[in-house]
């Protein structure tokens, strides 16, 4: 939270017995088991394993009236965002998740943020239902539904956050709201993109679509020419049907040559559909290994629950948007091999490009691929010199996966007029900045 009084130097930790009951603190014997993230280690005060949203609304009341730093958690994947912190308070949605088929018919379902999205696709998978996600069943329902959501179905049905029909949320002046397109549709607008800055989110009601069995091809590819192979995967990705998804990691192998793994989706089973679909992808480059197989969805995604002990050691990563992969965005993307000890693509494009982009706070809909460069902390300087080079051939950022958090890359998350929107309602909904953890917006009263 941000205050125009001077920080609090030791924030009590004494907590009201209604957070105390559920509060897990140091000297606990689970505090080893909640206390940090996938990317971050923490040593948070208390992490709070919520119940229900009354629980949310005391423990932001609490961290008001004492200025204890407060993160929202869900499954604890962030990237760009915390979800721990030290000496403050956690609240962990991880009880809060519930995943429930409102209407079979209409394919309506009411999922609660702590759920991860491997528990999502298994509950949904027995209904013939599933929502496009990530390519991770561990990933938290709160922090992906927040932001967007690049799933293994992405080009045939769009962003996670393109299928969310209404929203629950406990406001920072601790207020139980649900917001659709009638009811607080600006702040249902800012949801949709940005919404860690507006709240806790405590469930998302969504539209799923009917999926059942989909066509998975693992391919490892030489990439040792790195950059024309990749302008080759882009062009061909981009001319797929849109029944096709492809998630490409660049890695330097033995002897420093590239190798890309290519984890392309084709969702449905018709061999001979499948076949064709496929082939201009395996051409991109010399096939070192393919596997290809059906499977129901949802085993794609298994929530493992690994125990999270900050075990990314590539903790610092970058994120843009890439309309087309043209020669020379090619040459920067290869270039940050060098450095990174990984670089990812994800398609997007087809069914994300149909929403207008007035349509919500993620506004961006004419780019095909999300670029991610990871590194080790010691790297980080030599990746933002490599980025700053492509940055010119890159049009937007997808915020989930970029640790930077200056004015420009707010600016590439949420270009123009979208930015201005989201500072008025920022300054509405949260003029005190109690959300501050995952991409912090400015406001009038904060602008920097
Ligand atoms: C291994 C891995 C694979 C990934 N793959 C994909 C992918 O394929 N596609 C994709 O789109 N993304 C992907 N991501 C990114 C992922 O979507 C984001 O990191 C997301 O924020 C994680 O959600 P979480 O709930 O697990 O995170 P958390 O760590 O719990 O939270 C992340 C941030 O969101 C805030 N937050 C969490 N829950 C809430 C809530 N309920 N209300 C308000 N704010 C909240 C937290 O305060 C924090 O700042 C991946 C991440 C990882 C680590």
């Amino acid at each position: 939270m941000r205050t125009t009084d001077p920080p609090s130097r030791s924030p009590s930790l004494d907590l009201p017995e209604r957070l105390g009951a559920v509060a897990v603190r140091p000297g606990d014997r689970r505090y080893d088991s909640v206390r940090h993230t996938y990317t971050r280690p923490g040593s948070p005060g208390a992490v709070l394993l919520v119940r229900s949203a009354g629980d949310i609304a005391a423990a932001l009341a609490h961290a008001r009236a004492t200025q204890v730093p407060l993160t929202a958690r869900s499954g604890g994947h962030g990237i760009s965002g915390r979800s721990t912190n030290d000496g403050g308070i956690v609240v962990d949605l991880s009880r809060l998740n519930a995943v429930e088929v409102l209407d079979s018919r209409s394919a309506l379902v009411r999922v609660e943020a702590g759920a991860r999205w491997g528990e999502v696709a298994a509950a949904l998978a027995p209904y013939g239902l599933a929502l496009s996600s990530g390519d991770t069943g561990d990933v938290g329902v709160g922090g992906l539904a927040t932001a967007g959501g690049i799933g293994l179905m992405s080009r045939l049905h769009g962003l996670t956050i393109d299928h969310m029909s209404a929203a629950e949320l406990v406001l920072a002046d601790g207020s139980v709201v649900r917001t659709d397109v009638e009811h607080d549709p600006d702040l249902f607008w800012a949801v949709r993109g940005a919404g860690a800055n507006f709240g806790v989110a405590t469930a998302f009601e969504f539209q799923a679509e009917p999926v059942r069995d989909v066509t998975v091809a693992v391919t490892i590819h030489d990439a040792a020419d790195t950059s024309a192979f990749l302008t080759r995967w882009g062009a061909a990705v981009e001319a797929a049907p849109r029944a096709v998804t492809s998630f490409l990691t660049l890695v330097t192998g033995a002897g420093g040559r590239a190798v890309a793994q290519a984890m392309t989706v084709y969702a449905g089973t018709d061999a001979t559909a499948v076949r064709t679909a496929l082939a201009p992808l395996l051409s991109a480059g010399r096939v070192l290994r393919n596997q290809a197989f059906t499977t129901p969805y949802h085993q794609l995604l298994p929530a493992g629950h690994e125990p999270q002990h900050a075990q990314q050691p590539l903790s610092v990563s970058r994120s843009g948007l890439v309309d087309h992969i043209t020669p020379p965005a090619a040459e920067h993307i290869t270039a940050l091999l060098e450095t990174a000890g990984m670089v990812q693509l994800r398609s997007v494009g087809g069914a994300v490009n149909d929403a207008p982009p007035e349509a919500m706070a993620y506004s961006h809909r004419t780019q095909n691929f999300s670029l991610m460069a990871a590194t080790v902390p010691a790297l980080r300087d030599d990746l933002d010199q490599r980025w700053e080079r492509l940055h010119p051939h890159l049009n937007g950022l997808y915020l989930s996966f970029e640790t930077r958090t200056g004015r420009q890359q707010l600016e590439d998350a949420f270009p123009g007029a979208v930015l201005e929107r989201l500072i008025a309602l920022k300054s509405h909904y949260d003029p005190d900045h109690l959300f501050d953890n995952n991409f912090a917006l400015p406001s009038v009263r904060f602008p920097h």
